[in-house]
Protein backbone atom coordinates (compact mmCIF):
# COMPACT_ATOMS: atom_id res chain seq x y z
CA UNK A 1 0.00 0.00 0.00
CA UNK A 2 1.27 3.42 -0.92
CA UNK A 3 0.27 6.87 -0.98
CA UNK A 4 1.18 8.26 -4.08
CA UNK A 5 -0.66 6.01 -6.31
CA UNK A 6 -2.69 7.70 -8.96
CA UNK A 7 -4.72 5.40 -9.78
CA UNK A 8 -7.83 6.46 -12.32
CA UNK A 9 -11.06 6.38 -10.07
CA UNK A 10 -13.28 7.77 -12.12
CA UNK A 11 -12.66 4.83 -14.29
CA UNK A 12 -12.44 2.68 -11.21
CA UNK A 13 -16.48 3.82 -10.34
CA UNK A 14 -17.76 3.50 -13.76
CA UNK A 15 -16.17 -0.20 -15.05
CA UNK A 16 -16.34 -2.26 -11.54
CA UNK A 17 -19.20 -4.01 -11.28
CA UNK A 18 -20.59 -4.01 -7.39
CA UNK A 19 -18.81 -7.39 -5.95
CA UNK A 20 -15.31 -6.00 -7.14
CA UNK A 21 -16.47 -2.71 -5.82
CA UNK A 22 -17.13 -5.20 -2.23
CA UNK A 23 -13.97 -7.07 -2.82
CA UNK A 24 -11.42 -4.16 -3.67
CA UNK A 25 -12.81 -2.24 -0.03
CA UNK A 26 -12.19 -5.70 1.71
CA UNK A 27 -9.18 -5.27 0.53
CA UNK A 28 -7.97 -2.33 1.20
CA UNK A 29 -9.19 -2.58 4.88
CA UNK A 30 -7.16 -5.69 5.54
CA UNK A 31 -4.02 -4.54 3.68
CA UNK A 32 -4.06 -1.21 6.23
CA UNK A 33 -5.26 -3.46 9.23
CA UNK A 34 -2.08 -6.03 8.78
CA UNK A 35 0.04 -2.25 8.59
CA UNK A 36 -1.78 -0.54 11.17
CA UNK A 37 -2.86 -3.10 13.60
CA UNK A 38 -4.99 -1.37 16.50
CA UNK A 39 -4.39 2.31 14.50
CA UNK A 40 -6.40 1.21 12.85
CA UNK A 41 -9.94 2.73 13.44
CA UNK A 42 -13.23 3.40 11.67
CA UNK A 43 -14.96 6.76 12.35
CA UNK A 44 -18.83 6.29 12.01
CA UNK A 45 -20.92 9.16 11.64
CA UNK A 46 -24.45 6.55 11.59
CA UNK A 47 -25.13 7.18 8.17
CA UNK A 48 -26.00 4.78 5.12
CA UNK A 49 -22.26 5.23 3.98
CA UNK A 50 -20.65 4.66 7.50
CA UNK A 51 -22.29 1.62 8.46
CA UNK A 52 -21.23 0.36 5.39
CA UNK A 53 -17.77 0.99 5.91
CA UNK A 54 -18.15 -0.30 9.46
CA UNK A 55 -19.57 -3.46 8.51
CA UNK A 56 -16.44 -4.14 5.92
CA UNK A 57 -14.65 -3.25 8.40
CA UNK A 58 -16.06 -5.95 10.88
CA UNK A 59 -16.17 -9.04 8.62
CA UNK A 60 -12.47 -8.07 7.89
CA UNK A 61 -11.52 -7.98 11.51
CA UNK A 62 -14.22 -8.51 14.54
CA UNK A 63 -11.94 -6.38 16.46
CA UNK A 64 -11.29 -3.30 14.39
CA UNK A 65 -12.42 -0.20 16.95
CA UNK A 66 -14.56 2.67 15.72
CA UNK A 67 -15.78 6.02 17.02
CA UNK A 68 -19.02 8.16 16.84
CA UNK A 69 -18.94 12.20 16.88
CA UNK A 70 -22.48 13.02 17.82
CA UNK A 71 -23.47 17.39 18.41
CA UNK A 72 -26.40 18.30 20.75
CA UNK A 73 -27.90 18.88 17.26
CA UNK A 74 -28.35 15.63 15.93
CA UNK A 75 -32.41 14.93 15.63
CA UNK A 76 -33.91 12.21 18.22
CA UNK A 77 -33.98 9.25 15.83
CA UNK A 78 -30.07 9.42 15.07
CA UNK A 79 -29.22 10.14 18.92
CA UNK A 80 -31.75 6.77 19.16
CA UNK A 81 -30.01 4.47 16.57
CA UNK A 82 -26.65 5.93 17.61
CA UNK A 83 -27.30 4.01 21.39
CA UNK A 84 -28.70 1.33 19.30
CA UNK A 85 -25.18 0.66 17.59
CA UNK A 86 -23.21 1.41 20.51
CA UNK A 87 -24.84 -1.52 22.14
CA UNK A 88 -24.95 -3.77 19.29
CA UNK A 89 -21.07 -2.37 19.17
CA UNK A 90 -19.45 -1.51 22.82
CA UNK A 91 -16.07 -0.97 20.57
CA UNK A 92 -17.52 1.96 19.49
CA UNK A 93 -16.91 5.08 21.77
CA UNK A 94 -18.91 8.28 21.37
CA UNK A 95 -17.30 12.06 21.46
CA UNK A 96 -18.86 14.79 21.76
CA UNK A 97 -18.07 18.75 23.03
CA UNK A 98 -20.46 20.67 24.92
CA UNK A 99 -18.81 23.16 25.86
CA UNK A 100 -21.17 26.67 25.23
CA UNK A 101 -21.52 27.62 22.05
CA UNK A 102 -23.39 31.13 20.74
CA UNK A 103 -26.89 30.34 20.17
CA UNK A 104 -27.65 29.65 16.52
CA UNK A 105 -24.21 29.96 15.49
CA UNK A 106 -25.12 27.75 13.18
CA UNK A 107 -27.07 30.03 10.95
CA UNK A 108 -24.38 32.74 11.95
CA UNK A 109 -20.81 30.94 11.70
CA UNK A 110 -21.69 27.46 10.77
CA UNK A 111 -18.06 26.69 9.79
CA UNK A 112 -17.26 27.95 13.43
CA UNK A 113 -20.16 25.81 14.87
CA UNK A 114 -18.55 22.56 12.70
CA UNK A 115 -15.30 23.10 13.93
CA UNK A 116 -16.06 22.95 17.70
CA UNK A 117 -18.72 20.49 17.57
CA UNK A 118 -17.52 18.17 15.00
CA UNK A 119 -13.59 18.85 14.67
CA UNK A 120 -12.78 19.33 18.05
CA UNK A 121 -13.84 16.12 18.88
CA UNK A 122 -13.09 14.18 15.88
CA UNK A 123 -9.63 15.37 16.82
CA UNK A 124 -9.66 14.26 20.54
CA UNK A 125 -10.99 10.46 19.18
CA UNK A 126 -7.93 10.71 16.79
CA UNK A 127 -5.62 11.21 19.70
CA UNK A 128 -7.40 9.51 22.78
CA UNK A 129 -7.69 6.37 20.50
CA UNK A 130 -4.25 6.76 19.14
CA UNK A 131 -5.12 6.51 15.51
CA UNK A 132 -2.09 6.14 12.99
CA UNK A 133 -5.07 5.42 10.10
CA UNK A 134 -8.90 6.65 9.75
CA UNK A 135 -11.20 4.79 8.29
CA UNK A 136 -14.04 7.29 6.48
CA UNK A 137 -17.17 5.87 4.78
CA UNK A 138 -16.14 9.33 2.19
CA UNK A 139 -17.64 8.42 -1.37
CA UNK A 140 -16.89 10.71 -4.16
CA UNK A 141 -19.91 10.61 -6.47
CA UNK A 142 -21.49 11.73 -3.22
CA UNK A 143 -21.43 15.85 -4.69
CA UNK A 144 -19.27 18.24 -5.84
CA UNK A 145 -16.77 18.83 -2.68
CA UNK A 146 -16.17 14.83 -2.60
CA UNK A 147 -14.32 14.74 -6.05
CA UNK A 148 -10.86 15.27 -5.58
CA UNK A 149 -10.12 12.69 -3.20
CA UNK A 150 -8.44 9.71 -3.50
CA UNK A 151 -8.27 6.38 -1.39
CA UNK A 152 -5.43 6.74 0.54
CA UNK A 153 -4.30 10.32 1.91
CA UNK A 154 -2.30 11.91 3.93
CA UNK A 155 -3.28 15.69 5.67
CA UNK A 156 -1.63 14.78 8.65
CA UNK A 157 2.03 13.95 9.63
CA UNK A 158 1.56 10.33 11.38
CA UNK A 159 -2.35 10.19 10.29
CA UNK A 160 -3.45 8.17 7.52
CA UNK A 161 -6.97 8.46 6.04
CA UNK A 162 -8.44 5.39 4.33
CA UNK A 163 -11.35 5.98 2.05
CA UNK A 164 -12.43 2.33 1.26
CA UNK A 165 -15.92 2.94 -0.46
CA UNK A 166 -14.47 5.88 -2.46
CA UNK A 167 -15.45 4.75 -5.51
CA UNK A 168 -19.13 2.99 -4.80
CA UNK A 169 -22.12 4.75 -6.07
CA UNK A 170 -25.32 5.56 -3.87
CA UNK A 171 -26.95 2.49 -5.53
CA UNK A 172 -24.39 0.27 -4.63
CA UNK A 173 -24.57 1.39 -0.69
CA UNK A 174 -28.03 0.52 -0.27
CA UNK A 175 -27.49 -2.86 -2.56
CA UNK A 176 -24.85 -3.64 -0.01
CA UNK A 177 -27.05 -2.83 3.00
CA UNK A 178 -30.11 -4.47 1.78
CA UNK A 179 -28.13 -7.59 0.97
CA UNK A 180 -26.49 -7.84 4.42
CA UNK A 181 -29.62 -7.04 6.20
CA UNK A 182 -27.60 -3.83 8.06
CA UNK A 183 -29.71 -1.79 10.25
CA UNK A 184 -30.05 1.79 9.42
CA UNK A 185 -30.79 5.18 10.57
CA UNK A 186 -34.55 5.50 10.09
CA UNK A 187 -34.52 8.95 8.79
CA UNK A 188 -34.13 7.74 5.34
CA UNK A 189 -37.49 6.11 5.49
CA UNK A 190 -38.29 9.75 5.66
CA UNK A 191 -36.68 10.62 2.61
CA UNK A 192 -33.39 12.29 3.78
CA UNK A 193 -30.50 11.06 1.79
CA UNK A 194 -27.37 12.93 3.49
CA UNK A 195 -27.86 13.08 7.27
CA UNK A 196 -26.54 15.76 9.92
CA UNK A 197 -27.64 18.22 12.50
CA UNK A 198 -31.09 18.68 12.57
CA UNK A 199 -30.56 22.64 11.78
CA UNK A 200 -28.63 21.95 9.00
CA UNK A 201 -30.08 18.70 7.27
CA UNK A 202 -33.42 18.89 4.63
CA UNK A 203 -35.03 16.21 2.66
CA UNK A 204 -34.73 17.94 -1.41
CA UNK A 205 -35.05 16.58 -4.84
CA UNK A 206 -32.21 17.60 -5.85
CA UNK A 207 -29.66 15.25 -8.01
CA UNK A 208 -26.75 15.94 -5.61
CA UNK A 209 -27.17 13.54 -2.77
CA UNK A 210 -25.93 16.54 -0.46
CA UNK A 211 -27.88 19.42 -1.09
CA UNK A 212 -30.28 19.05 2.31
CA UNK A 213 -27.01 20.08 3.97
CA UNK A 214 -26.25 23.79 5.25
CA UNK A 215 -29.54 25.15 2.75
CA UNK A 216 -29.15 28.62 2.67
CA UNK A 217 -25.42 29.04 4.31
CA UNK A 218 -22.38 29.45 2.44
CA UNK A 219 -21.91 25.67 3.26
CA UNK A 220 -24.95 24.33 0.96
CA UNK A 221 -24.31 20.82 -0.09
CA UNK A 222 -20.62 21.26 1.49
CA UNK A 223 -18.28 19.64 4.49
CA UNK A 224 -18.18 20.08 7.94
CA UNK A 225 -14.43 20.19 7.55
CA UNK A 226 -13.03 16.79 9.16
CA UNK A 227 -12.25 15.89 5.58
CA UNK A 228 -10.90 19.31 3.83
CA UNK A 229 -8.73 20.50 5.92
CA UNK A 230 -5.71 18.74 8.22
CA UNK A 231 -7.25 17.48 11.24
CA UNK A 232 -4.60 17.72 13.69
CA UNK A 233 -2.64 20.85 12.57
CA UNK A 234 -4.91 23.78 12.26
CA UNK A 235 -6.08 26.22 14.72
CA UNK A 236 -9.34 26.46 15.68
S1 LIG B 1 -23.92 20.60 11.09
FE1 LIG B 1 -24.88 22.53 11.74
S2 LIG B 1 -25.43 22.31 13.93
FE2 LIG B 1 -24.04 20.61 13.34
S3 LIG B 1 -22.03 21.31 13.97
FE3 LIG B 1 -22.24 21.89 11.80
S4 LIG B 1 -23.16 23.97 11.75
FE4 LIG B 1 -23.36 23.14 13.86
Amino acid sequence: MTTGVQEDVKWLVDNLNFKQKVDRSLGLIEAARDKYGDGLVVANSLGKDSVAVWHLAKRVDSKIRGFIVTTRFKPAETVRFMEEEVARYPELKVYRNDEPVEPELYKTQPDRCCDLLKVIPTRQAIEDMKVTCWVTGLRCTEGRTRVDFQELEQRDEGLLKLNPILIWHEREIWQYLALNQVPVNPLYAEGYRSLGCAPCTRITNDANERAGRWIGTSKCGGECGIHTKPLLDYQI
